[in-house]
């Protein structure tokens, strides 16, 4: 199962959400490494469900299959991006593979400077993929926290954020046998060697995932 990545190498956010046009909503506004266009890349393995280009060019893209969000929610999961200048690459229907580059920074629809505005949702997409918010600004239904849905690896350098995002680190702790079990932050990954049975010591409030 894939965890999402943030979808740009360099985390600087310009706008928090519930602030300026993003009251009442979850969404942030990503600038990337500098003031030009930066590459986004796809945060999960998609398909892209709906493309409004009369506005900022906004995409929605919804996951193939469930992921793994970093507050420990298996689910879909639906993320728009908005003000790409350009997007005649683009279709209802495709598919794009997680890291995959397809969208870029810009500066279409009511905005000033090279960014990517980005809302996060829990699930798949439904209706039409938005709604009008009690601030009058249209979000994405079922928004979610972006640090609630997106992981960052070593290939993402923050450079200035808000929130805190999950690192998806890998250290290899124990090379006993076949066994190899990984320790990430909060996170421990033991593979069976077999199919057998197996015990875990839980502490309370933890929680055991178990996936193929
Ligand atoms: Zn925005």
């Amino acid at each position: 199962m894939e965890k999402p990545l943030f979808p740009s190498k360099y985390i600087r956010i310009t706008q928090g959400y519930n602030e300026g046009t993003h009251k009442d909503s979850y969404a942030i506004d990503n600038a990337g490494k500098d003031s030009e266009i930066s590459d986004i890349y796809a945060p999960f393995t998609g398909i892209i469900k709906k493309i409004y280009s009369n506005d900022a060019n906004e995409v929605w893209l919804e996951s193939i299959d469930k992921v793994i969000y970093p507050d420990g929610t298996i689910d879909y999961m639906t993320i728009m991006f908005a003000h790409d200048n350009n997007i005649d690459n683009l279709f209802v229907g495709k598919r794009i593979k997680q890291n995959e580059v397809f969208y870029q920074e810009g500066t279409k629809g009511n905005v000033t400077g090279n960014h990517c505005h980005i809302e996060c949702a829990k699930g798949k997409f439904t209706g039409t993929g938005w709604y009008k918010n009690n601030s009058g600004y249209w979000s994405i239904n079922n928004g979610k926290k972006p640090e609630e849905c997106l992981w960052i690896d070593d290939s993402i350098t923050v450079l200035n954020s808000k929130y805190k995002f999950k690192k998806i680190s890998t250290e290899i702790v124990d090379k006993k046998d076949d066994i190899k079990p990984v320790i990430r932050k909060n996170e421990f990954i033991f593979v069976a060697p077999k199919t057998d049975l197996y015990g875990v010591y839980l502490k309370e409030k933890q929680k055991l995932i178990i996936e193929d």
